[in-house]
């Protein structure tokens, strides 16, 4: 987070988070589930800021929360943060005293890995179980692996996660039967029994297992049409015109002149570009909306700027553009900008928001 004043931060580019959205969204999925939460905040909460969305969701007495490294486990607890922090990728031993100074709970499945940790000390671990993802944990059929290890250190949680929790495709009941017979295959039940991402809990009510693993619904984005649960927005980036400029039939715009006037036309060049995660491929395509009106960049995206067509819609310098997120009753959703950018994943593009926008944070959305 940046130490800048609220005043300098929404001079250009930022990008606003609703916080009380972010609320909102996760109390629906617990209630929806009818089990705590372990709201995922890895990869500094999707962009949104690990630590003002973990302290936003304490609000709703979460059972921990879920990051990726050991470095996002020692950041939520320097800002304060106490409960349960479980690190969902698998710790190297080089980074095994750290995470037991940060009373960060690691995951494993590799039996090597296991043992070294109990060698190193132990403490307090889950057991990945890979049911086909293939990313990592421990084989669903190769559990005798580490039988005896568990037998002598028993892991107090074990977890699996889907590879398709969004799709019918059948997937996730072989992936269930997997984990419910590796599960069976231990030599005492675990403690703590976890699977659930968003989609997974929007998809499958109410949660069978202790908690469940959210992330990306809580940060806006939904698992699809016709799905049960629908996350209000959380993510509005913001951009202001720096410069107005009025074209005549044939003029261009931007590199590689892509884009041409069509009679008299106006363009607004607006203060962000792809260095800030506005990417590049929505160039002549991306959706804008100021003013009431929504309209489309003009030309390639650039790096610090980019343009978008102003033909008709009174504006002028300083005026709020929003290219994420709710401008009076209109929306342009994370989904629908990521598929914009030549069917980009919705969590690459909040994930490649830069460190350039400022996040500026509301309880409520003015
Ligand atoms: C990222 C992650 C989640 C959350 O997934 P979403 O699809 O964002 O809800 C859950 N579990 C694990 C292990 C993860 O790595």
């Amino acid at each position: 987070m940046t130490t800048e004043s609220t005043a300098t931060q929404t001079t250009r580019a930022w990008v606003d988070i609703d916080l009380g959205a972010l609320v909102r969204n996760g109390a629906a999925l617990w209630r929806h589930a009818g089990v705590p939460l372990v709201p995922m905040v890895k990869a500094d909460a999707y962009g949104l800021g690990a630590v003002a969305c973990a302290r936003a969701l304490e609000k709703l007495d979460p059972h921990g929360f879920g990051v990726a490294t050991v470095r996002e486990a020692e950041e939520l607890r320097a800002a304060g943060i106490r409960r349960r922090i479980y690190v969902f990728s698998p710790l190297l031993p080089a980074d095994f005293a750290a995470a037991r100074a940060a009373r960060a709970v690691p995951t494993f499945g590799d039996p090597a890995a296991i043992a070294a940790w109990v060698e190193s000390g132990g403490g307090t671990w889950h057991l990945a179980i890979d049911t086909g993802m293939h990313r990592a944990g421990v084989r669903w059929d190769c559990i005798g692996d580490v039988v005896d290890l568990v037998r002598d250190h028993p892991p107090e949680g074990a977890f699996t996660h889907f590879h398709s929790a969004e799709r019918n495709d059948g997937s996730w009941e072989a992936q269930e039967a997997r984990f419910r017979k590796a599960l069976g295959a231990l030599p005492e039940k675990p403690v703590l029994v976890h699977a659930q991402n968003s989609a997974g809990i929007v998809r499958r009510t109410p949660s069978t297992w202790s908690f469940v693993r959210p992330g990306v619904f809580l940060y806006g984005v939904g698992s699809g049409d016709g799905a049960a649960l629908k996350p209000e927005p959380v993510v509005h980036v913001r951009a202001r015109i720096l410069e107005l400029h009025d074209l005549h039939d044939g003029d261009t715009v931007s590199y590689t002149a892509s884009w041409r006037a069509v009679g008299e036309r106006r363009v607004a060049t607006l203060g962000i570009g792809y260095a800030d995660g506005y990417r590049r491929a929505l160039g002549n395509k991306g959706p804008a909306l100021l003013n009431g009106a929504r309209t489309c960049v003009a030309g390639v995206v650039t790096m610090d700027m980019t343009m978008i067509d102003v033909t008709d819609i009174a504006c002028r310098p300083g005026d709020v553009v929003t290219l994420i997120g709710r401008d009076g009753g209109q929306l342009i959703t994370v989904e629908e900008i990521a598929d914009c950018a030549d069917f980009m994943s919705p969590y690459e593009m909040l994930t490649g928001l830069r460190q350039r926008l400022p996040r500026v944070y509301h309880e409520a959305m003015p």
